[in-house]
């Protein structure tokens, strides 16, 4: 057994509170990993508690009988004796909320498949995979755990989500056996699909044709820049959430090889989501700014005005085609 699991068992053994955290905007492989360890956990007998962003995003609807999932900021004052962060690059991650909570925990641990996570918490299991789905799911058989529809369902959606329905360049041989035994335990795959890209509302749906609107191409036409501000996302009767896959369609034009989303956070702060295709390293372009992520998906956070980050990123992002 790896040396970073049996820690993990142990510090889960000599525990009876548990926090488990996510990051902020989470996605399927946040949420599957959350779910499917903590209702593991709670098997076990645990006091289970997770967290992440504003809570489960209407997308993963699917899961909210699996756990509670609350939003950052209604998490009650507790003492936990651990506290596991999924799926989360940097401790910042867990967002400006989350932060303090996490760091005062007597005993931390970390998940994750970001190469970029400086190794935060006192165990950090960081392992390059497609999803930290498959990592959870690893740790869940070395604790004998029984798979359950539920937790197939949870671990197949993380796993779905981060590798693009299995056509990213992550998607392994490895990542496809799991996921096959996934489906022989019972993950309900047209369920899944169903729900995670073929069904989204009128709000996001509107708000899909307003962010393409203002996609422009720079540099030969290898690098695009999108964007979305609050003032779309209410236009377009969207919530936030909703520009989850929305750099895709900038992603997806054919001369494009950066592909880059810029979101309001407030009017001096904006999220960069990135995204590469066949050579570009954005996960150093991120790195420049205080980000992180993989070498073909990535993120960062810049303060400035909206047309100040995008000035910036493209210059830097003009030095990596
Ligand atoms: P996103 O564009 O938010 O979908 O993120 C793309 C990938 O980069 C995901 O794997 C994120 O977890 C990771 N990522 C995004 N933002 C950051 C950041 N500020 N620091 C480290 N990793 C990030
Ligand atoms: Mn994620
Ligand atoms: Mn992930």
């Amino acid at each position: 057994m790896k040396k970073q699991i049996q820690q993990i068992i142990d510090a889960v053994k000599e525990s009876q509170r548990i926090l488990i955290v996510g990051h902020v905007s989470p996605d399927g492989d946040c949420f599957g990993s959350m779910f499917a360890l903590g209702m593991e956990l709670e098997r076990q007998g645990k006091y289970v508690r997770t967290s992440a962003g504003e809570g489960l995003t209407d997308k993963y609807n699917f899961m909210r009988d699996y756990l509670n999932c609350c939003a950052a900021k209604d998490l009650d004052e507790e003492e936990f004796d651990l506290v596991i962060a999924v799926d989360t690059a940097d401790d910042y991650r867990v967002g400006s909320i989350l932060e303090p909570i996490f760091k005062k925990q007597p005993l931390k641990i970390s998940i994750d498949h970001h190469m970029t996570n400086p190794g935060f918490s006192d165990i950090n299991w960081v392992e390059e995979r497609s999803a930290t789905g498959e990592l959870i799911y690893e740790l869940l058989k070395e604790m004998d755990a029984p798979i359950t529809v539920r937790t197939a369902n949870a671990l197949y959606a993380a796993i779905m989500t981060d590798t693009g329905n299995f056509i990213y360049s992550n998607t392994t041989p490895e990542t496809l056996r799991l996921a096959a035994e996934l489906v022989s335990i019972g993950a309900e795959v047209q369920m899944l699909a169903e729900e995670i890209y073929n069904k989204r509302s009128l709000g996001a749906t509107k708000l899909m044709g307003a962010a393409i609107d203002t996609i422009k191409l720079y540099h030969d036409e290898k690098i695009a820049i999108m964007y979305a501000d609050y003032a779309m996302i209410e236009g377009c009767g969207a919530v936030p959430a909703d520009c989850e896959s929305l750099i895709n369609f900038a992603r997806e034009i054919d001369t494009v090889e950066i592909a880059m989303l810029v979101r309001e956070i407030n009017k001096t702060r904006y999220k960069v989501s990135l995204r590469s295709k066949k050579y570009a390293d954005v996960a150093q372009l991120a790195g420049f700014f205080g980000g992180g992520g993989h070498h073909f998906a990535a993120g960062c956070t810049l303060d400035g005005t909206m047309e100040e980050v995008m000035e910036k990123m493209l210059m830097k992002a003009e030095e990596l085609i």
